[in-house]
């Protein structure tokens, strides 16, 4: 048996096991072609029955909300940061933000450089570590548009509900939780997320959108910046990453063996309470950065009494065969990113090295 590695990476992150193996099978002849998947044209049928399926079935997994098209993109989620405000922000509108982190804050950059961008609540106040009350986001009458990031997978916190925009596109960054439980996606203008934390590897970013927000995109802007060029083109306008995509497909097959996505909730909820439950049960030894109520369950952020335990800790985690625990490098402190594809087994083990650590060091 392949030895694999208690991986916490935050992204490119772990992948399910069984989607790697079937990977491998078709690595070299896919399905009887005599080719992998990566030399085949894009515009022949066997790519496309791919492409196609991949979009079904992230459709199904959202519950086939009417209306909504999917396309596949690269450049990451930061292309996005870019394209939306390129894309969305008319002339006397105004972008609004929730700046909740390090990535609203880039996100917010980006419109800057391209229009007038608002900020509609932010937490700065509390270091960014937790979610701003709903009832405090204020989004100005000539909104184009709110723009929420619904993990911060940095400081590790996360949107549990999404307010309420009225008529205002509500357009959320998922990258670091998307398909991680059941969304209403009625509530959503635009989804979209880069795809290395839940979906697959890095190299495909995943756009869900309300048709309508994706069909009018300004002649103005570079043809391959426009929305509506994906969308006429089912985003193969121009060679797209074949690879990446066939990945997806394979995760969301994955996804739904789990049971879909209450099955992947219903994971991931007992592997962060798992966590969250050793952290809170040190007597203080562990404290969780994040304000509880806003804690994430895809990165979980904590820290010890000081930044040399801190250091103390990644260093014996590694040695003892933990990868990625190790906070983010403008935070500090430590950070386990549990996304679906983590197991609970691995989950078990950090709890494990936890108390062994504590023992070794109170
Ligand atoms: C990782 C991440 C990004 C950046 O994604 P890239 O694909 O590297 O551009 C943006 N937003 C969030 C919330 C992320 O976690």
């Amino acid at each position: 048996m392949t030895k694999r590695a208690y991986n916490f990476n935050a992204g490119p992150a772990a992948l399910p096991l069984e989607v790697l193996e079937r990977a491998q099978k078709e690595f070299v002849d896919y399905q009887g072609n005599g080719m992998s998947i990566m030399e085949m044209s894009h515009r022949g049928a066997v790519y496309e029955a791919v492409h196609n399926e991949a979009q079904q079935r992230l459709l199904s997994l959202l519950g086939n909300p009417e209306g909504y098209k999917v396309l596949f993109l690269q450049g990451g989620a930061s292309t996005q940061f870019a394209m939306l405000p390129l894309n969305l922000l008319g002339e006397g509108q105004v972008a609004s933000y929730v700046a909740t982190g390090s990535w609203a804050d880039k996100a917010i950059s980006e419109a800057k450089l391209i229009g007038e961008a608002h900020v509609a609540a932010s937490s700065e106040a509390q270091d960014f570590m937790q979610i701003p009350a709903l009832e405090d986001i204020q989004i100005p009458d000539n909104a184009a548009y709110l723009h929420v990031t619904s993990n911060e997978t940095i400081g590790g916190i996360q949107y549990k509900e999404f307010p309420d925009t009225g008529n205002v596109p509500l357009i959320v960054d998922m990258s670091s939780d998307i398909l991680s439980r059941p969304l209403d996606m009625s509530q959503f203008g635009m989804i979209y997320a880069g795809a290395q934390k839940n979906l697959g590897p890095s190299g495909v970013t995943v756009v869900v959108a309300r048709e309508e927000l994706l069909a009018n995109s300004p002649k103005s802007i570079p043809t391959i910046m426009r929305y509506s060029t994906y969308l006429k083109n089912n985003s193969l306008y121009n060679t797209p990453p074949s690879f990446a995509i066939y990945m997806v497909n394979e995760v969301l097959k994955w996804i739904e063996e789990q049971g879909g996505l209450e099955g992947v909730a219903r994971n991931n909820e007992r592997k962060a309470a798992l966590i969250y439950d050793a952290i809170d049960q040190s007597g203080g030894f562990y404290k969780g950065a994040a304000e509880v109520s806003s804690r994430s369950n895809m990165n979980i952020t904590f820290r010890l009494s000081s930044e040399e335990l801190d250091k103390a800790f990644a260093k014996a985690s590694e040695q003892a065969g933990f990868v990625g625990l190790k906070g983010h490098r403008s935070v500090g402190g430590l950070r386990a990113s549990i996304y679906n594809a983590v197991p609970y087994e691995s989950c078990e083990a950090l709890v494990e090295f936890m108390k062994d650590f504590q023992a070794k060091n109170s």
